[in-house]
């Protein structure tokens, strides 16, 4: 900023007094005196003005009017200090090399402009507001005068005035626009003090718009990340929906046997119905050997029975015989009838979709929906999901047709339960069992989603949504303060590794009670995973208030907590940021309050720390953690260790899961956790993974036996790269491994990130005989129905499924329920189950009992370097 120019002063100083005043002189005197007062009255009366006007306006400039009313106000306070009847203010955008004039009053030039029309520069060739910009430089004087002087007086824009003055319009040292007055009357000119307080005000006005800008920005980005939010929250709860209709399908069709195929289809149907318009539903079974079409089942507003038809030529043949879903309009049938492929028939639907039901690749019947309106129409959606019906039911007739009874362990003794009951004639109170039982799951699964499993707290995604809903409020409202306060607890880990972690787990619902108590309504403690967990305090009064709370969480975190007759101490650190205009992202505030608390604990643990602008020592750190971490790629410092995947039942060893560890120079290992976060962020994890990639396959000939595979971690990075298939499949030529002893595990995040691309990347390793699995399964929020459209071979359920097993003890069933519901929905979809983490014998056991046939887990052998593994030989891993 300049600094502001000294108002107006026209007269001298005080004159020194006379010794002798001459006689007569003394009338002169006081009348010169009392000119002099009054210059200096006016003098005093004028910067008293000027600094009104300097106040005023850099108190509009931060106001939250909208910007026209901005521009007005501005207007009035330059016109208390020069004569202003005729101003406008032109923005420019530097890179389209346009203006727009944002505000514009004229008494010559009534229509003014809109002030978001752009104009080309090239079209203001004789304007001399645009050389005032392009100059960056002051114009002052008559405007016929100034075009003269500059050599454009035949190219003159707007009506001539009688005097011109414009200033550009300058913010952190680029011209934004100009500020232009103008007079077309003889008697109001401007001079060059005039000229310095337009440069003075022109500044002003330039920071207050850049701050709107801002402004602007940021409400506009929140507005955006709240509709992507609806949107996702909408799509979620049609997933969850979905999620829960397919559970039942799942569990009705891996439960149904031949006793009653009508009632079967019926609920089927009653399902299906529930999603999509199944007014008009039939099931077709075909029977190759005579080509005859039988409707087991079917649903019509127009058509009451569908008798038996051999070599039929309806739409339903059409999709048995082509073996693909068809989605058919009104236009569709008449081009099949057309074309011969199909012959009318007597009821023309406005819309037909079905599906194949397919058994060993051969179509063995269909599942079809029509409508008979024009409202109702079948969407690409619908035909995904009468897909996976379809999917289901040919499973049922699959195993029935093969003799198989493929029933889980769960769903027998559910049955005999039944059986027993109904003898005793309390068929109704069972089916009540079984209904609050399934609601039961579909309860618990909602909940799941936003919720952490061992607190019951809410988790990180339902801390983001509340806090993109308090950024939002608080632009609309700068003075509804909230903060974000990480807090993660000291020592966790110690206790964790050397307690175990059931104490662990016991400490960390104890720490989330304690701190529960410490926040009230509507503030929301969150737990983000791990020990760390964090609190939004929404109308907060000022960072004391924050500050307060901090202390009041690490004050009851200090006391001995007292777990299973042993006397435990922790403490926490806790990082606080303030909500700030600057903010673009819920993100952003958790990962500031994040490195508020990283500093917390450098500084000493059991401490706050306010997120400061200068947290530059935690990006420091990083820096240094990337600098090691490229180091440590140099010197080789990466290595692969190993740990069996084993058959429940016996413990024999089915495969290694290969798992990425840092020798360091110190002699320590670091396991993934401490450098993965950054090692995607960089992109470096990339280079690593490939390094492991080439590492895991090459060991597999000394690792393990001829028939097991070795599986490596997927980043979700790699599924993105184009080439990604076909240069792991070269990798694995060249290290001479058969691509069927290759196993790949994906998260479901990286399925979901450009699914198109992962479809391809997957598909390709898929026909080359690698196998896929989907990693830390449960843990995530897509619909069951997304697994269908990835060519898996089995799924990884999340460790803490196997956790939660003791935890939830016999009352609330665990995580059981849900364990059973993803074994038969497993089973119904060919796909291997392998359960991760399993720490115990009781675990081991209970998970045999849900249909587990494959695990994985400290019991069974911790990750070791291969030496260890070829020391051991063929040894099978313990039981
Ligand atoms: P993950 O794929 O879910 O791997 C399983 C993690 O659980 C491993 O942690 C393993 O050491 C640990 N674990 C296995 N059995 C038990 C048990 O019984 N109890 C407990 N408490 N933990 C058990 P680790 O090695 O620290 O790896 C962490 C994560 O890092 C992995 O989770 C995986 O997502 C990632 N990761 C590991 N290696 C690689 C790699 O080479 N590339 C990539 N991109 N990611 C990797
Ligand atoms: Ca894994
Ligand atoms: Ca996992």
């Amino acid at each position: 900023m300049t600094t502001p120019p000294s108002p107006r002063r026209t007269a001298p100083g005080p004159a020194p007094p006379d010794p002798v005043p001459p006689p007569g002189q003394a009338l002169a005197d006081a009348e010169r005196e009392i000119a002099r007062l009054r210059t200096e009255l006016d003098r005093r009366a004028h910067a008293m003005r000027f600094q009104e006007a300097l106040f005023a306006i850099s108190e509009v400039a931060s106001s939250s009017k909208p910007t026209a009313e901005v521009m007005a106000a501005m207007h009035r306070i330059v016109g208390t200090l020069m004569y202003a009847e005729n101003f406008f203010i032109a923005l420019r955008d530097p890179e389209r090399r346009t203006l727009r004039f944002v505000y514009f009053a004229d008494s010559e030039d009534a229509d003014g402009l809109e002030p978001d029309l752009e104009i080309p520069e090239s079209e203001l060739r004789g304007s001399l507001t645009v050389q005032v910009i392009q100059r960056q430089q002051a114009l002052r004087g008559p405007s016929a005068q100034l075009a003269a002087s500059l050599g454009m007086q035949d190219e003159a824009h707007g009506p001539e005035s009688n005097d011109w003055l414009g200033v550009p319009m300058t913010s952190d040292g680029i011209t934004q626009g100009a500020v232009v007055v103008q007079s077309y009357r003889p008697e109001h000119s401007y001079s060059a003090e005039d000229e310095q307080l337009l440069s003075y005000v022109a500044e002003h006005i330039a920071t207050a718009l850049a701050r709107r800008q801002s402004t602007i920005e940021l409400e506009r980005r929140v507005q955006q990340r709240t509709e992507a939010l609806q949107t996702e929250v909408v799509e979620r709860e049609r997933a969850e929906r979905l999620q829960t209709a397919l559970y039942r399908i799942t569990a009705l069709a891996s439960r149904h046997e031949s006793d009653d195929d009508a009632r079967f289809y019926a609920d089927v149907h009653s399902i299906v119905g529930e999603l999509i318009d199944a007014r008009n539903f039939y099931i077709a079974l075909w029977d190759e050997t005579t080509d005859e079409t039988s409707f087991p089942y079917s649903v019509d507003e127009r058509t009451p029975t569908r008798p038996s038809r051999k070599a039929g030529q309806g739409l339903t043949e059409y999709v048995l015989h082509s073996g693909e879903p068809l989605l058919a309009t009104e236009s569709v049938m008449r081009e099949l009838n057309a074309l011969g492929a199909t012959t009318p028939g007597q009821q023309s639907a406005s819309c037909w979709l079905g599906v194949p039901m397919m058994v060993d690749d051969a179509p063995v019947g269909v599942i079809a929906v029509q409508s008979y309106r024009a409202d109702v129409r079948f969407t690409h959606r619908d035909l995904e999901l009468l897909s996976f019906v379809g999917t289901h039911i040919a499973a049922a007739i699959g195993r029935r047709r093969a003799g198989v009874a493929l029933r889980q362990a769960y769903l027998d003794l559910e049955h005999r339960v039944s059986e027993r009951t109904r003898e005793l004639g309390l068929a109704n109170e069972t089916l009540r069992q079984q209904i609050s039982a399934r609601e039961g799951v579909e309860r618990q699964l909602k909940h799941q989603a936003l919720h952490d499993s061992l607190t019951g707290l809410p988790n990180r995604q339902y801390l983001l949504d509340r806090l993109v809903a308090s950024m939002a409020q608080h632009s609309a409202q700068p003075e509804r303060l909230f903060a974000v306060l990480f807090l993660d607890l000291d020592r966790f880990k110690v206790i964790n590794d050397s307690e175990g972690h059931l104490v662990g787990d016991a400490l960390l619902r104890e720490a989330a009670k304690r701190i529960g108590e410490c926040v009230r309504n509507p503030d929301v403690l969150a737990r983000l995973g791990g020990d760390e967990f964090a609190v939004l305090l929404e109308r907060i009064r000022s960072v004391e208030d924050a500050i307060q709370v901090a202390e009041r969480i690490m004050q009851v975190l200090d006391q001995p907590f007292f777990i299973e007759g042993r006397e435990l101490h922790s403490s926490a650190s806790v990082g606080v940021a303030v909500a700030q205009p600057h903010y673009a992202s819920a993100e952003e505030i958790l990962r500031d309050a994040d490195a508020a608390m990283y500093r917390a604990k450098a500084d000493g643990r059991k401490r706050y720390a306010l997120f400061d602008e200068d947290l530059r020592h935690l990006a420091q750190q990083r820096l240094e953690l990337e600098r090691e971490m490229r180091r440590a790629m140099v010197h080789q410092e990466f290595e692969p260790y190993y740990q069996p995947i084993v058959s429940i039942a016996n413990g024999a060893v089915l495969g290694y899961e290969a798992l990425l560890r840092w020798n360091r120079p110190d002699g320590s290992v670091r396991a993934p956790g401490a450098f993965l976060g950054l090692a995607e962020e960089t992109g470096m994890i990339e280079e690593i993974d490939w390094r492991m990639y080439a590492s895991a396959i090459g060991d597999l000939a000394r690792l393990t036996p001829s028939h097991a595979y070795v599986s490596v971690n997927l980043s979700p990075r790699h599924l993105l790269a184009p080439d990604f298939a076909t240069r792991f499949l070269a990798l694995v030529r060249d290290q001479r491994a058969h691509p069927s002893r290759v196993c790949v595990e994906v998260t479901e995040g990286a399925l979901i990130d450009r699914k198109d691309l992962a479809r391809a990347a997957l598909e390709t390793l898929h026909r080359a005989g690698v196998r896929i699995m989907l990693d830390d399964f449960g843990t995530g929020y897509s619909a069951l129905s997304y697994l269908q459209h990835f060519p898996l071979h089995g799924l990884k359920i999340d460790r803490s499924f196997a956790t939660a097993l003791e935890s939830g003890a016999e009352t609330r069933g665990g995580s059981r329920p849900i364990i059973r519901a993803i074994v038969a929905m497993a089973a119904s979809l060919e796909l291997e189950v392998v359960s991760e983490g399993i720490e115990t014998e009781e675990q081991r056991k209970s998970l045999w009992t849900l249909g587990i046939r494959q695990g994985q887990g400290y019991h069974f052998g911790r990750p070791a370097p291969l030496q260890h593994w070829i020391d051991l030989g063929a040894q099978p891993a313990a039981v």
